[in-house]
């Protein structure tokens, strides 16, 4: 079984806390959930625990999608299906 949210550890408040890994990508924000602090991921981020949270999150995501289909399926994954094309055929209905 794949863990699919990453620690991140605030700068701020020196806390670790968790987010999934689908949603931390370059430009996501979040607040940290004991500070309340807005964390900015930015990959050219001066912050190295925000650097290694969006690496940590890469990886998890690879190892996610090279997980198989059905596997995914039964995880009830959104974001799966959103990047097999779910969307693009949304997209041209009325
Ligand atoms: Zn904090």
């Amino acid at each position: 079984m794949i863990d699919e949210k990453v620690k991140i550890k605030c700068t701020k408040c020196s806390q670790v806390f968790r987010e999934r890994a689908q949603k931390i990508r370059d430009g996501f924000q979040t607040n940290c959930q004991h500070c309340n602090r807005l964390i900015t991921f930015d990959t050219s981020s001066e912050d190295r625990n925000i650097r290694r949270a969006l690496m940590s999150a890469k990886e998890v995501r690879m190892a996610l999608e090279a997980r198989p289909k059905n596997e995914s399926v039964a995880q009830g994954s959104v974001a799966s299906e959103a990047n097999s094309g779910f969307s693009l055929l949304k997209r041209d209905w009325p």
